[in-house]
Order: C-alpha cells, then structure tokens, then sequence
C-alpha cells in the first residue's frame, strides 16, 4: 500500500512539475512575442514615417508647381487691361497654354469683385467672389482651398495667387485648379496606405481610393464611411504606437500601425496605415523559436530524469531483490549446514553401529567357535602337562637327553598355544582403520588356523590350493579374515550331520579376484535373502545363529569396493564367492 501511495504522489509531483515549467515556457514566450512585437513595432514605425513622409513630400512637391505657377502667372503682363475683349482672347490663348502644361484643371483670373475676367477652361462659372481662397488672395496673400469641383465631380485644390498694380493694390487674382486624381495617379495603390485628411476630418488625397471622403468619427480617431455608417475599428496603444484593428476591405491591412504627420503648407494631416503582421509574425517566429528550444531541452531533461528514476526504482527493485534471495539462500544455508551436520552425526552413529556389528559378529564367531579353541589349547596343554610330568621323571633318572627333548617339545607346544592365542587376539581386535594393502593368502591361513580345530572337530574335509604366491587386495585384514571365518563357519554348520563334508577353498585369479567357499551342505534355501539382516533358517540358540553373519559381510566387502554373492552349486551344496579389488600402486595416493 506504501508502495503504490508513493509511486502516485510521485506522479502526481511530476505532474505538477511539468505544469510549472509549461507555465514558465508560456510566460516566457509571452514575454519574447510582447517583447518581438515592441522592437518590430519600432522598426515598423520608423519605417513607416520614413513611408509617410515620402508620400507627403510628393504630394506636397506636385502641389507646389501649382501653387508655383499661380504665383507666376499673377504678375504676367499679358493679364493686363482685360477689359479690352481683344485683350481677353490673347490671356484665354495663353492661360490655355499654361493649364496645359502641368495639366491644370483650370486657370483663370479674376477681378477684385471675383468676377472671372478669363478661364482657361470656363468650368468654374463667372463668379468667385465668394470662395475662401479668393478673399484670402485679396487680402494679399496666397489663398488656397481644396473641394468637389462640379459640374466635373473631381477632386481639386484650389490656388489664388494676388495680382498686385502698379501702386501695389491688389487688381485681381489668379486661380490654379489642380486635379488632385491626376496628382495621386501616379502613386495609386503603393504600399503602404496613405491618406490625407483635411481640417473637417475628411479623407481627400488617398493611394486607396476605397478611403475618399472616409471621415473621422467625432468620438475616437477611427474612420466612418461616406454614407456616415461605421465599419469595424478599434485602436488599441502597443507602448507609444497606436495599433488600429479594422476591417475596410481587402487592400487594407487587418491591424496596422497608424502614424500622423500633420502638412502645415497645404492645409492637410498625412496619415499612414502599416501591416503589422509581419511584425507579429516575425514576434511569433521568435518566440516559437524560444518555446521549441525550451520545450526540446525540457523533454530531454524530462526524459533524463526519467530514465534515472526507472534505473533507480529497478536498483531498488533489484536490491530488495537481492536481499530477500540473500536471505533465502542464508536460510537455505544453515539449514543444509544443519542438515549436513546432523548426517556427518547421523553417519557417525551408523558407523558406529556398523563396528558395534562388527564387533559383536565377530564374538559371536568366536562364541560358536570357543569350543573347537578350547579343545586346541587344551591339547597341547595336556601334552605340555604330561611332558612336563615325564620330563622330571627323567631328571630323576638322571636321563637328561630324554628331559631335554621334553622340554624342546613343550617349547614347541607353547609356541603353538601362543600362535593360536595371537591369531585369537587379532581377530577379536576392532579395526578401525580405512580399506588398504592386505596380503590375501596370509588372511586365508590365519582363517584356516581360526577355524582348524572347528574343522578338525567336525571332521570336514579342507580342499584349498595354497597360492605359493602373494596376493594383494584392498581391504582390512582383521574384517577380510572375519568375512571368511564367517562363510567357513556357516558352511561347516550346514554340513552338520552330512555324510560327505567336504569344503572347498579356491582363490580364482582369472577375470576377477575371486575367494569362493564350498561345500557340500544342503544348499541355500533363499539365495535372494540370506544377506538380509536377522535372516537366519538357524533355530535361535542351537548354534547361536542371530541371521547378522552374512549381512555383516556383505557390508565389510562393500566396503572394500568388492561383492558378495550367494548361490547353490550344479553338484549340490552353496558356493560364496567375494570379490574384491586387486590392489594397485596408485590405490596408496
Ligand atoms: P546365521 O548363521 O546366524 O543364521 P548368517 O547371516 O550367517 O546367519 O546366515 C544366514 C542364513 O543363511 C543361515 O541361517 C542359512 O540359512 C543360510 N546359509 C548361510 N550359509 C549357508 C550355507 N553354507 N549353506 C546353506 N545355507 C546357508
């Protein structure tokens, strides 16, 4: 439960980790476009006065040869004594020639009551006197005014320049009508949008010409169109650049920068509309520029941290792991040292057991045994005893040959007496080292010599074919003559009450080194049990028969690394033959 409380609080602080620094990008790409966009607008700005102050020196410049040629043409002598109407034909002639030149709309002078005297083009009418630009004129300066000319509907800007007399009153005026259409022509549709309001607020000079006559509502800076309804316009302040959001129609930008120039010197303000688009589009790019950086460099430390905390939660992982598999193999461990210990007493008590068995196997052989020995120490004892008796009986004859032989005889009897009671000694000793070199052929004689007066007693007939020589087997001298006393012992038993006994000893050197012992007993009733522990056909305590003989041997000669086998022989009676292992050199290491 700890376990998956923490991976959740720890998604969920991941999560909010990658909120802040999403937050963070967001903000900090909100400051580079607001940033962009400023410094574009400053740029664009510049740009766009550049722009605007061009557009106004043109329209200016064209205006000027108008303004120019009014003044000019006021003091030509040819516009002088106009009553004469001979005199009017020459002026027309040459008002006419002049109008053509910039392309007037028309030029005309007139008298001090605006009465026009000569017209260029007549279009105008005969009377003037009640235009702002003439009164200006008569007053001595230079009058000019802009408006729709009728009956031509044209845009035109007017110029009435004084015509002084000689003694320096003004005499008349001459008025230069200039199509504004003609002076706009040539820089029609130039980008950006251009256009010039006059002092009632009404667009008059534009590159645009869906702006004319546009005027500017009284309320905010926007534009109403002609027929006075309003279209889409918010200006909005970006730091000191005014930002308007229209909607006028395809040739105008959507959001533009709007600067002001005002034109003094013809009555006009200038004003310029630029595409702040680009602007914003060169902001975004900067921005979106910083947002991907930042965004690639936060996946791959997300992706670093990433990768380091799943190495972790494996270590982890692996580490509880490891512990839990330590602990399970330190358990195992002292469990098997357990284990190991209770067989290592386990085999320990076995062996024990087994040399117990041993041990007391071979008593028993020596019980079943103790009669046929004491007989064969008895008798030489008797002999010792009656030569011994003799012996002093010579003495006293003073027959000291005769003594003396006694006494070598009786010598030779002890000697045989202590022979026996050697062998006795070493049988009855317990072997406790391993498996070695033994002599088997030395082993087979002290097994006769055991067993000699048992035979002798039981008047059984011993065929053996002594070996002259020595033969060498692995295993353990006192146990090997144990297993044969055993198997002699047990074949003597079987013939009891037979008419031929007849024990057969053979040392098989072909193949396999093979001791068999046989006789001519009744035979094995079960070849298959007579090694099973406690098996015996013996009445319990006749012959002392506990069923453990066999099976002791069978141990002893497994434990040599040889075999022990039970069978009865074609010609009747049981054959036992043990194998063992010759012994070889290396067997020593
Ligand atoms: P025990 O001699 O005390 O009975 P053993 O283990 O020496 O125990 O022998 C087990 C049995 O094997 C004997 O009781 C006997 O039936 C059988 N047996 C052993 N040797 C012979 C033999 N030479 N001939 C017939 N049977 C034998």
């Amino acid at each position: 439960m700890t376990g998956t409380a923490g991976i959740t609080g720890n998604r969920l602080h991941r999560r909010w980790i990658v909120l802040a620094f999403l937050l963070a990008v967001a903000a900090l790409a909100g400051t580079i476009w607001h940033y962009g966009v400023r410094q574009a607008l400053d740029q664009l700005s510049r740009r766009a006065e550049a722009d605007l102050e061009l557009a106004s020196d043109r329209l200016t410049t064209q205006l000027q040869v108008y303004q120019e040629l009014a003044v000019l043409m006021a003091g030509h002598p040819g516009l002088d004594g106009l009553d004469d109407p001979g005199a009017r034909i020459m002026a027309k002639g040459l008002l006419l020639g002049v109008a053509d030149t910039p392309a007037a709309l028309d030029v005309m002078y007139v008298d001090r009551t605006g009465a026009v005297l000569v017209s260029a083009r007549g279009l105008l009418g005969n009377d003037l006197g009640a235009t702002s630009y003439f009164r200006r004129a008569m007053q001595g300066a230079l009058g000019r005014d802009h408006g729709v000319m009728q009956p031509l509907n044209r845009r035109a800007y007017y110029y009435a320049a004084p015509a002084f007399a000689e003694d320096g009153h003004v005499r008349g005026a001459l008025v230069v009508v200039a199509d504004v259409e003609d002076v706009e022509w040539d820089w029609r549709g130039s980008t950006p949008a251009v256009f010039f309001t006059d002092q009632l607020g009404q667009v008059f000079v534009s590159n645009r010409s869906e702006l004319l006559f546009w005027t500017r509502a009284g309320d905010d800076a926007g534009l109403v169109f002609k027929d006075g309804s309003r279209r889409q316009f918010s200006a909005t302040q970006v730091g000191v650049h005014e930002v308007w959001t229209i909607d006028w129609g395809p040739y105008l930008p959507r959001r533009a920068l709007h600067i002001v120039q005002d034109l003094a010197v013809i009555g006009l303000v200038g004003e310029v509309l630029v595409d702040v688009a680009p602007a914003r589009r060169l902001a975004g790019l900067q921005a979106a520029t910083v947002v991907a950086l930042c965004l690639a460099f936060g996946a791959l430390l997300f992706l670093a941290t990433e990768r380091r905390r799943a190495l972790a939660q494996a270590n982890a992982v692996l580490e509880t792991r490891v512990a839990a598999r330590t602990a399970d193999l330190s358990d195992t461990n002292a469990r098997l040292r357990r284990e190991v210990t209770e067989r290592q007493e386990a085999e320990a008590a076995l062996k024990q057991a087994q040399a117990d068995l041993v041990q007391a196997g071979k008593l028993s052989a020596l019980g079943q045994m103790s009669a046929g020995i004491s007989h064969e120490l008895n008798q030489p004892l008797m002999a010792i005893r009656s030569f011994a008796e003799n012996g002093a009986k010579y003495l006293e004859r003073g027959q000291v040959d005769v003594a003396g032989d006694n006494l070598t005889r009786i010598s030779e009897l002890a000697r045989r007496m202590g022979r026996i009671i050697t062998n006795l000694r070493a049988f009855a000793r317990q072997e406790s080292t391993a498996a070695g070199r033994v002599e088997l052929v030395g082993v087979l004689d002290q097994v006769i010599e055991l067993t000699g007066a048992r035979l002798r007693q039981e008047a059984v007939t011993l065929v053996y074919e002594r070996p002259a020589h020595p033969v060498w087997v692995r295993g353990g001298e006192v146990r090997l003559g144990q297993v044969f006393v055993n198997l002699v012992s047990n074949a003597v038993d079987a013939m009891a009450g037979r008419d031929d006994k007849t024990l057969t000893l053979d040392i098989s050197d072909a193949q396999a080194l093979t001791v068999t012992v046989r006789d001519t007993g009744p035979g094995i009733d079960v070849p298959d049990k007579v090694f099973e522990p406690f098996y015996t056909t013996k009445v319990v305590g006749d012959s002392e028969g506990m069923g453990l003989g066999l099976s002791i041997s069978y141990g002893i000669v497994q434990s040599f690394g040889g075999d022990i086998r039970g069978d009865n022989a074609p010609q009747g009676g049981a054959v036992f033959s043990v194998t063992l292992e010759r012994w070889r050199q290396e067997m020593a290491a």
